[in-house]
């Protein structure tokens, strides 16, 4: 299995949702973007575009202003945030905000999680990408090539703890290599 192929493991599946929904609409500097990364060795680390889509849509639904991100891979999230908020909106790394995005280390997730809880405004959301690790999150260890082996671990332990955090609700997105939406709950 590639890992392009996403978190529905189905090649044809994935070609169809991005031909028909997401390309088609997708501005035209986020796809030259990702076309300028598409051939970099670890390009999958990029934000996958049907996971940006929902972003866009979620950023536009909260009518989020400010905004702050954690690991900027190919800064395509980073666009996608800035054509998404509106004109008096901004990326800040100061004070409290509506929206966070965290695809940054992976091991790290559960301290980025605990210090943006905090910052996050009641309501507000998170977003924590690839939570299900190409899919590796439900094979059997022995299954999993040995250079991934260390973030699944980590990403096993990442879910189950969000999984049970009563200050937020959650919804794990089977977009891209996994969305997991977290809204502020108090
Ligand atoms: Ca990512």
């Amino acid at each position: 299995m590639s890992a392009n192929t996403g978190i529905l493991q189905s090649e044809k599946l994935t070609e169809y949702i991005l031909e028909t929904s997401v390309f088609p609409r997708e501005p035209k500097i986020l796809k030259e973007l990702r076309d300028a990364t598409a051939s970099h060795p670890w390009g999958f680390m990029g934000t996958a575009p049907d996971a940006g889509q929902l972003m866009a849509l979620l950023l536009k639904l909260l009518n989020a202003k400010k905004t702050i991100e954690a690991g900027v891979f190919t800064g395509y999230s980073l666009l996608l945030t800035a054509l998404s908020i509106p004109d008096d909106g901004k990326p800040s790394n100061e004070g409290t905000f509506d929206f966070a995005f965290v695809d940054a280390d992976k091991r790290n997730y559960w301290n980025y999680h605990e210090r943006l809880v905090k910052r996050v405004k009641i309501g507000g959301l998170i977003i924590y990408d690839n939570t299900l690790w190409g899919g590796t999150v439900s094979w059997s260890e022995e299954d999993v090539p040995a250079p991934k082996r260390g973030v699944r671990q980590s990403t096993l332990t990442f879910n189950k703890a969000i999984a049970s955090d009563s200050r937020i609700e959650i919804s794990v997105a089977s977009v891209g290599d996994g969305f997991t939406i977290c809204r502020r709950a108090h």
